[in-house]
């Protein structure tokens, strides 16, 4: 009878003890962490096969740290990213804050295109709660696969007082990231994340979050950008620029419908003489082109080798492309006032 009542009453103080950790929502996306592949030693996989009980079920670990739940929202491999899955994620983001159903959240996305999912969310859910994304570089079958360390770390960071107010993070390979500034710089190795400007905000180690500095953009103080289902974004598309680059892939964006140009500019933003003229001609019917670089780092600077008032340009500042991409569409559903977006890209 006493061994009952003392196995009774250990019970009871585990079950308290996890009614006191933070809830944590992981929304699962698909991607590699939920890859599978035929066997554990081969490279081919894939990427979001697996629901988001068996990614949970391989990190037991996770539920000393936080009441975890989860959600699928998707499965893709990231590749297969759409605006439409953007805007579900930020609703159902936005749904569980105001309805108190968890402190955080934790994403799990394909490495592919996380950064510009990482930047839409930093710009559209104007919460203080941490919100988390990681992925994986190895499929959840592989020989020493990273994922489960990986979503291990994030709940971690996501349960963290400290995270609160941060923005959107990106956690990976132990790195804790900006979510506007992250950008993925490996195709195949674990460590395929970093912050080419500003570098990572802290790290995560043996179950502990240590921040060493802070991103001091607008992003994470408030935006004007609001989005529900029905939100309707224009059509943004990227030019790439290269030695001896016509102008076709300009001219053929404009007459499909696009209403912003982003140019991968070589350098400071800058492009050949074709690309001007067609770029001036662009402008002249109402499209938005801003300059981006497709250099991995550095600005792009207003008025400097480009006279932008006379050409009618913008430019991205520190944003890299694809990243540019993302705010010039929710900007574009705002406002066609050049200025304004001006002021959008040096802000956020
Ligand atoms: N193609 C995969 C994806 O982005 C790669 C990964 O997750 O690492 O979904």
């Amino acid at each position: 009878m006493k061994n009952v009542l003392l196995i009774l009453a250990i019970l009871v103080s585990v079950s308290q003890i996890q009614a006191q950790l933070p809830r944590v929502k992981i929304l699962a996306t698909g991607g590699t962490i939920a890859g599978a592949g035929a066997s554990a030693e081969r490279a081919g996989y894939k990427a979001g096969a697996l629901p988001i009980d068996e990614l949970l079920s391989a990190v037991p670990q996770i539920h000393k740290v936080a009441q975890v739940t989860g959600e699928q929202i998707s499965s893709v491999g990231s590749q297969d990213m759409t605006i439409d899955i953007w805007k579900k994620l930020a609703t159902r983001i936005n749904q569980i804050f105001a309805n108190n159903e968890a402190d955080a959240v934790v994403i799990t996305h394909g490495t592919d295109t996380q950064e510009e999912t990482s930047y839409f969310l930093d710009l559209t859910v104007p919460f203080k709660n941490a919100v988390v994304i990681t992925g994986s570089m190895r499929p959840a079958t592989g020989i020493s696969a990273d994922g489960p360390k990986n979503l291990y770390d994030a709940v971690t960071v996501a349960a963290s007082p400290k995270s609160k107010g941060k923005g959107v993070l990106i956690v990976f390979n132990e790195g804790i990231y900006d979510g506007r500034d992250a950008v993925k710089v490996s195709t195949t190795k674990l460590n395929a994340f970093t912050s080419p400007n500003t570098g990572p905000l802290g790290q995560v180690y043996d179950g502990k979050v240590a921040y060493y500095t802070t991103n001091l953009r607008e992003v994470n103080v408030g935006t004007p950008f609001k989005v529900t289902s029905d939100t309707k974004f224009p059509k943004v598309d990227i030019i790439y620029m290269y030695a001896d680059a016509s102008s076709d892939l300009i001219n053929d964006a404009v007459k499909d419908g696009a209403k912003g140009l982003v140019i991968a500019g070589v350098g400071n933003g800058n492009f050949n003489k074709a690309y001007m003229d067609a770029i001036a001609a662009a402008v002249k019917k109402g499209v938005v082109v801003c300059r981006a670089s497709r250099c991995v780092s550095g600005r792009v600077v207003l008025e400097d080798e480009v006279n932008d008032k006379e050409l009618g340009t913008i430019v991205s500042d520190d944003l890299n492309p694809q990243k540019a991409r993302v705010l010039l569409m929710l900007g574009l559903a705002q406002t066609n006032d050049k200025d304004q977006l001006q002021k959008y890209f040096f802000s956020y």
